[in-house]
């Protein structure tokens, strides 16, 4: 790279530009998932939008190969890349919330953690992800699912606008009315438009929820009741399903420390009065090995998992999608789930009825909407000489569950392998998508992710 152009690019940025010879160099490359260990040309730390633009201005007129990074949760590493420039989007973390109409603007490189801490001062939400350090840009862009989903819609659905930088270097404000394609597009169609260097979203009045673990011994009719349950279960109630071992903690007595489990993770934003009917509600699915759900701030509530899958473990996931459990599906479920390999994988089912079914199926870029379960089967280990025997476990579990699934998938949960997969989903959108990215990136500068190509 010549030097020259480096040094002037530098001029132009506020934030650092790392490269293989700075101090820092290693911290700055690594992204959450362990299996991408790359070693890019340049890193920006970005600290404002003239910070992004400069760095796209450089990648494009420098023919690099350009990776965007907000919380580099990707599970196939599209936060960072080798011999090109990440753009790092980190340090553009500000939250500020506006309480009376519940507007909440946050940066393109805010953690859920950041928006949860400042949103929660106001007593307001804005729904996000189950895992506290996951990237909010990434998340938004290709949909957000979480414990708020069926009483708030997606992440996506509560966007109000966003600023975004094109490959053409123009800074752009979109919303339903202003540059409606590309709004359209960057809810659900990922990072494949420009980056977002800040978002607006409308709030909720979400302050303190009750919610926790209930592990049940793993039978059909666990799922089954589960799938009632979500189908008619106020919206204030969600609950995330999963096939995992169960933790060594107290209310889970010591024979089943370890052992799989079924798990049904809930999360009741409703009101206080109803609080004692929800544990028995949700007892109600199956054989209880225990079970504690206490009344706890909404921002813990995004925490549960943190401490068991922190960055720096290998991950393989693959995504599915189902309207409900047929035998089977569960008969795959009760075969491949508990042969998961480590405390810190599983299966995850995530519910998207509710509020997401409210909003128009054409409304937003957003694949699947009208399907009921959106599932990840998440391989999560420490060690790379287990990487042979977590990817065969998601494989096998993901082939064996094909022919019981609706057609594609939610495009945050895939794997870096499934391209196809990735276009499919789309359906009827993808034509639309493609166009919109033949008139805002018709290079294809953004191709480090699920890519929509012109
Ligand atoms: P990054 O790796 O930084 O980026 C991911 C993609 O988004 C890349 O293609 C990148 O180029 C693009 N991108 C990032 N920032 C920007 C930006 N500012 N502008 C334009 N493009 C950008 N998803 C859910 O819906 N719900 C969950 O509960 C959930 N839990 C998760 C838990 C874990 C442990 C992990 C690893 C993932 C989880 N996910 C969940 C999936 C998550 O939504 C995706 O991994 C998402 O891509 C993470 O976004 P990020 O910004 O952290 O990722």
């Amino acid at each position: 790279m010549n030097a020259q152009a480096i040094e002037s690019f530098t001029t132009r940025l506020r934030g650092p530009l790392i490269q293989p010879s700075s101090e820092g160099y290693d911290e700055a490359r690594v992204v959450y998932n362990a299996m991408h260990d790359r070693r890019p040309a340049l890193i920006v730390q970005a600290r404002d939008t003239a910070d992004v633009l400069a760095a796209v201005n450089f990648a494009r007129d420098h023919d690099l190969l350009l990776a965007v990074r907000g919380g580099g949760h990707s599970v196939p590493g599209f936060g960072t890349c080798d011999d090109g420039l990440v753009l790092d989007l980190g340090r553009m973390s500000s939250v500020q919330v506006d309480p009376t109409p519940k507007l909440v603007r946050a940066g393109g490189g805010c953690t859920l953690a950041d928006l949860d801490h400042a949103t929660h001062a106001y007593g307001v939400a804005v729904p996000g992800g189950v895992v506290s350090t996951t990237g909010l840009a990434g998340l938004t862009l290709g949909g957000g699912m979480g414990h708020l989903s069926r009483s708030c819609g997606l992440s996506c659905d509560n966007l109000v606008s966003a600023e975004v930088v094109t490959a053409a270097g123009e800074i752009v404000n979109c919303d339903a009315n202003t540059h409606p394609d590309l709004f359209w597009a960057i809810r659900g169609g990922g990072g494949n438009f420009g980056v977002v260097s800040s978002f607006l979203f409308r709030g909720h009045a979400v302050n303190t929820v009750l919610g926790g673990p209930t592990f049940f011994e793993i039978e059909g009719d666990v799922m089954r009741n589960y799938e009632s349950l979500m189908r008619d279960a106020p919206e204030e109630l969600n609950a995330l399903c999963a096939i995992a071992w169960a933790p060594p903690v107290p209310f889970v007595p010591e024979e089943w420390h370890f052992k799989p489990v079924i798990a049904v993770l809930s999360c009741w934003c409703g009101s206080e009065d109803e609080d004692e009917n929800i544990p028995g509600t949700i007892a109600e699915l199956g054989e209880v090995v225990g079970q504690a759900l206490w009344r706890m701030p909404h921002p813990e509530m995004n925490t549960f998992f943190d401490e068991l899958v922190p960055p720096g473990l290998r991950n393989y996931w693959k995504a599915n999608t189902s309207n409900g459990f047929s035998d089977q599906a569960i008969a795959v479920h009760l075969e491949h789930g508990p042969r998961v390999l480590t405390p810190e994988g599983g299966l995850f089912t995530f519910p998207i009825n509710g509020a997401c079914h409210r909003v128009d199926d054409d409304e937003t870029a957003f694949a699947n909407r009208n399907i009921m379960f959106s599932l990840v089967i998440a391989g999560t280990w420490h060690d790379a000489a287990d990487d042979e025997a977590n990817t065969r476990w998601v494989r096998d579990y993901f082939e064996a569950l094909k022919p019981w699934s609706e057609v594609g998938a939610y495009v945050n949960f895939m794997s870096g392998d499934d391209q196809e997969l990735a276009d499919a989903s789309y359906g009827a959108k993808f034509r639309r998508l493609k166009d919109i990215k033949a008139e805002y990136d018709p290079q294809n500068l953004f191709r480090v992710n699920q890519n929509i190509k012109p």
